[in-house]
C-alpha cells in the first residue's frame, strides 16, 4: 500500500527534558546572546536541567528577557552586558559570572549578527562588523573561557553554533556565511589543541528555526518564501527546543567523547540539491532591487 509524505513528526513540547533532571546542578553556562531566540531557548534548556545560567549581549532589554525567562524556570540567572566584540568586556563578563556562581563550565558562543544584502552592495563596514561579531567574537569568547581553564587545569566545554551555508555558500549572506564557515573550522582547531587538557568544542548548527525575536531583515527574507514548511524534507521547521536538546546533550557526561564534531539539526534541509534545482533567481531579484549600478 502507498505511504504519503508525513514529514518527520513534530518532537516532544517545549518543557520536556532528555537527560535527567540535575544533569547541569551547579554546573554555570555562560550562554552569548542567551536574551533572544535560539539562545534563549537553548539557556532554557540548561535552566530545566539546574544550570546557573549567564547571558551575556549588549541590549538591556533582551537581558531582561533572557533573565525574566530563566527566573520563570526557577533558575539562578546573571544577565551581564558585554560586547563580545571587546575582549576586555568578555573578560570582566567571566569575571562577574564566576564571582556570582563560580567558573563557568559551558561556554555556548551563540550571539552572531546578520542581514540579507548582495555582495555588491555590501559596504566594508557590514562585512567588518557580521565576521567581528560572528567569527572574532566567537573566537575571544572562546580564548578568554580556554584560558582560564587551561590555568585552572579543569575541564570544560565548548558549543559554538554554526549555519550549514558554513559548507554551500549563503548567496546574499556572503559576510555571515563566511564567518560561519569560519567558526566551523575553528571549531576543529580549538578540538584538537584543548582536548589534552579535558576542553570539548563542538560546533551545533540549527536549521529553519523561525522565532518572533528574528530581525526585521532577517523575518523580511523569510516571507519572501511562500511555506516554509514544505520547502523542507522534514515538511516542518524546527522547533527551537530541539536545538536546546542538542546542546545540553553535547555539554552532557554522555557527550564526553565527541569533539571537533559538527551537529546539524536540520531535517537533512541543507542536504537537499539535485543537479536540476528550480530556476535560478539572482539576489538582486529576490530582493526586489534594481539592477546594479557603481553610481
Ligand atoms: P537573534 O535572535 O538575532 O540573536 C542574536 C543574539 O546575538 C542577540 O541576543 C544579540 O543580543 C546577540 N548579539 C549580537 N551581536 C552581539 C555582540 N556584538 N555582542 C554580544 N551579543 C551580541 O538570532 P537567532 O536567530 O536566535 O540565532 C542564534 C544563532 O543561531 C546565531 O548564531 C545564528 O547565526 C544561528 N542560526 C540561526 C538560525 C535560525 O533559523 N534562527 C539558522 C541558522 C543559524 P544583543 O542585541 O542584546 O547584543
Amino acid at each position: 500500500m502507498a505511504t504519503q509524505p508525513r514529514g518527520i513528526p513534530a518532537p516532544p513540547p517545549t518543557g520536556e527534558t532528555a537527560l535527567k533532571p540535575g544533569t547541569f546542578d551547579g554546573v554555570p553556562v555562560f550562554i552569548t546572546g542567551g536574551g533572544t531566540g535560539l539562545g534563549k531557548a537553548i539557556a532554557s534548556e540548561f535552566a530545566r536541567l539546574g544550570a546557573p545560567v549567564v547571558i551575556a549581549s549588549r541590549k538591556s532589554k533582551h537581558l531582561e528577557a533572557g533573565a525574566t525567562a530563566m527566573q520563570e524556570l526557577g533558575a539562578e540567572v546573571l544577565a551581564v552586558e558585554c560586547d563580545i566584540r571587546e575582549p576586555d568586556a568578555i573578560a570582566a563578563a567571566f569575571d562577574a559570572a564566576t564571582e556570582a556562581f563560580g567558573m563557568p563550565q559551558v561556554l555556548v558562543n551563540n550571539a552572531a549578527a546578520n542581514f540579507p544584502v548582495p555582495a555588491e552592495d555590501m559596504s566594508p563596514n557590514a562585512w567588518r562588523t557580521v565576521v567581528d561579531i560572528t567569527l572574532n567574537g566567537t573566537f575571544f569568547c572562546a580564548r578568554e573561557f580556554g584560558r582560564r581553564h587551561l590555568d585552572a587545569g579543569s575541564p570544560a566545554s565548548i558549543i559554538n553554533i554554526g549555519a550549514s551555508y558554513a559548507w554551500t555558500g549563503g548567496p546574499g549572506f556572503a559576510h555571515s556565511s563566511a564567518a560561519k564557515a569560519g567558526v566551523k573550522n575553528l571549531t576543529e582547531s580549538l578540538a584538537v589543541e584543548w582536548g589534552p587538557y579535558g576542553i570539548q568544542v563542538n560546533c551545533l548548527v540549527p536549521g529553519l528555526m523561525p522565532h518572533e525575536d528574528m530581525t526585521a531583515d532577517i523575518q523580511g527574507n523569510l516571507e519572501r518564501f511562500h511555506d516554509k514548511d514544505a520547502s523542507q524534507p522534514a515538511l516542518r521547521v524546527g522547533k527551537r527546543q530541539e536545538l536546546g536538546w542538542a546542546a545540553t546533550f553535547l555539554a552532557s557526561p554522555y557527550a564526553r567523547f565527541i569533539t571537533g564534531h559538527t551537529l546539524v539539526v536540520d531535517g537533512a534541509n541543507w542536504q537537499r540539491r539535485t543537479l536540476a534545482n528550480p530556476p535560478v533567481v539572482s539576489v538582486r531579484d529576490q530582493m526586489g532591487k534594481d539592477p546594479f549600478s557603481i553610481t
